[in-house]
């Protein structure tokens, strides 16, 4: 019998305390490095409910995990997510849960954001690529920039802390390097760029901008500004730097490299309850079907997370891989959610 309140500890005894859920697979933009214009759906029934989500993040945090990001598609766009953001809400009061947490395409904060503080979310990620509303309307296909502005604001004026997550595309928001990084030091938001993964089989990806190499960025911001890496570390693939002149913090997002691996804390729950251990690789164990087994018993899920757990890979592989082709993950980052 195993001890079911033992902390979730991995073969090469990395501790999971950090559990990122997609709650829903739907959207109200298409990113071209994304989504393709015409998405399918899944259909309602294999999602997750609200009440299966929050039994599934319950157990998780009863396991271990101290840090919950919700993600997507676009969390804010699930019907009732707010009251799954409540009810989570009572981990936090309980001192379980550490943090509560999401990353948002902004579309929605106008009208969540002083219900999510209220709820105990204290810092998001918001997603922006640029600062011009053409390039916006291009990159996202149907987001508007000035509503996402208004999230931004309500979501500052509720207090939040924002960290602006921007994917780095060569020939789209090169020239907006600086311009980005004086935008967020002047709002006092912390600022990543994410290097763009070869995700999903949109097959129109390098309509808009291409791979930009994150060590070409840095040298370029270099120009400028003088870099001091610092050691702080989140257990992801983020390293920081600290803009010497203006005390700024900028992080590196680099996916395909796998230097951070080794520290790797976190796993991955799709919103129809299938859980990735690595954003790399293709192995998945389904915790939908001993959750719903089992409709009053947490027993089955919580031996079927342990065993997923005993399964999570060393590293990824996305420069070798096994059962995709070239390396190239065939699930879009809606899925998995980032
Ligand atoms: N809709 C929310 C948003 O955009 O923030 C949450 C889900 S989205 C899939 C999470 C993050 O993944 C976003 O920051 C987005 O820019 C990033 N992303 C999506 N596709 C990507 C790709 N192919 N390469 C790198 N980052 C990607
Ligand atoms: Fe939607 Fe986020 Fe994907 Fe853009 S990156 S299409 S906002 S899920």
């Amino acid at each position: 019998m195993t001890d079911q309140t033992a902390p979730l500890i991995d073969p090469f005894q990395r501790a999971i305390s950090y559990l990122r859920v997609s709650v829903t697979d739907r959207c109200d933009f298409r990113c071209v490095y994304c989504m393709s214009e015409n998405m399918t759906f899944l259909p309602k029934k294999e999602l997750l409910t609200l009440e299966e989500l929050d039994r599934m993040c319950s157990t998780f945090v009863r396991m271990g995990v101290e840090k919950l990001r919700i993600t997507g598609g676009e969390p804010l766009v699930r019907r009732e997510i707010l009251t799954f953001f409540q009810n989570m809400s009572r981990h936090l009061d309980s001192g379980a849960l550490k943090e509560l947490t999401l990353t948002t395409n902004g579309s929605q904060l106008e009208k969540f954001a002083q219900p999510l503080f209220d709820a105990g979310v204290r810092r998001i990620n918001v997603s922006l690529d640029t600062l011009d509303e053409k390039k916006f309307a291009d990159i996202t296909r149907w987001g508007r920039l000035p509503q996402v502005m208004r999230g931004i604001d309500a979501a500052q004026k509720a207090g939040l802390r924002i960290k602006i997550n921007a994917v780095a595309l060569k020939g789209f928001n090169e020239d907006e390097l600086f311009t980005m990084a004086e935008w967020c030091a002047a709002r006092d938001m912390d600022l990543t760029f994410i290097e763009v993964m070869p995700m999903g089989d949109i097959g129109n990806e390098n309509r808009l901008g291409q791979y930009w190499k994150l060590s070409d960025l840095r040298e370029t911001l270099a120009e400028q500004y003088t870099l001091v890496d610092l050691a702080e570390r989140t257990g992801g693939p983020a390293r920081y730097v600290r803009l010497e002149e203006t005390g700024q913090k900028i992080g590196f997002i680099t996916p395909l490299t796998h230097n951070f691996c080794e520290s790797c804390n976190r796993v991955r729950l799709t919103c129809t309850g299938e859980l990735y251990m690595c954003l790399g690789q293709e192995d998945m164990a389904d915790l939908r079907a001993p959750l719903r087994d089992f409709p009053t018993d947490d027993r089955a899920l919580e031996n079927a997370i342990r065993a997923a757990i005993a399964l999570k890979p060393k590293g990824h592989d996305f420069d070798y891989s096994r059962q995709t082709v070239e390396g190239q993950v065939s699930r879009h980052m809606s899925h998995t959610g980032g």
